[in-house]
């Protein structure tokens, strides 16, 4: 049998086990029933953001962004669209520097949009300014391929 994976459910954050290979079936949630990849970025908090950040067994892809941030705002569709073609092996989770500023200030973000790329909990890349779509999907598979 496969081992299973902790994937933290993007509703109500608790923690799942799913088999490696039902990653990309479609599974739910076993405490709110919400699907655990819907193909969208998570909205990342205080409430949250540990159990997608360092107890998901998979890595996680934060957009630090404010909503004053027009650059931010052009990337947002670009990011999202990244969500449906970078999951399961990824969680997308969007930051709001604002909203949580304690987080923001752990990571030391200086300038937004910026990405990183978070795995078991420690940060192995990242990147700022905004980009397409092609370019964020291409980044997280570059950078994962060659972490192994
Ligand atoms: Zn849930």
């Amino acid at each position: 049998m496969a081992d299973p994976v902790i994937i933290a459910c993007p509703t109500c954050a608790s923690l799942n086990r799913v088999p490696r290979d039902k990653l990309a079936g479609g599974g739910k949630c076993g405490r709110c029933h919400s699907i655990l990849f819907g193909g969208h970025p998570v909205t990342l908090t205080a409430a949250n953001f540990e159990a997608h950040a360092t107890r998901s067994g998979i890595p996680l892809v934060i957009d630090f962004w404010a909503s004053w941030c027009g650059p931010c705002r052009q990337m947002a569709p670009q990011f999202a669209a990244a969500a449906a073609d970078l999951e399961p092996m990824v969680r997308l989770g969007k930051l709001d520097t604002e909203a949580e500023q304690a987080i923001a200030g752990r990571y030391g973000i200086r300038s937004i949009p910026t990405m990183a790329l978070i795995s078991e909990g420690r940060e192995i890349a990242r990147q700022s300014g905004a980009m397409p779509k092609s370019a964020i999907v291409g980044w997280v598979r570059k950078v994962l391929s060659a972490g192994g």
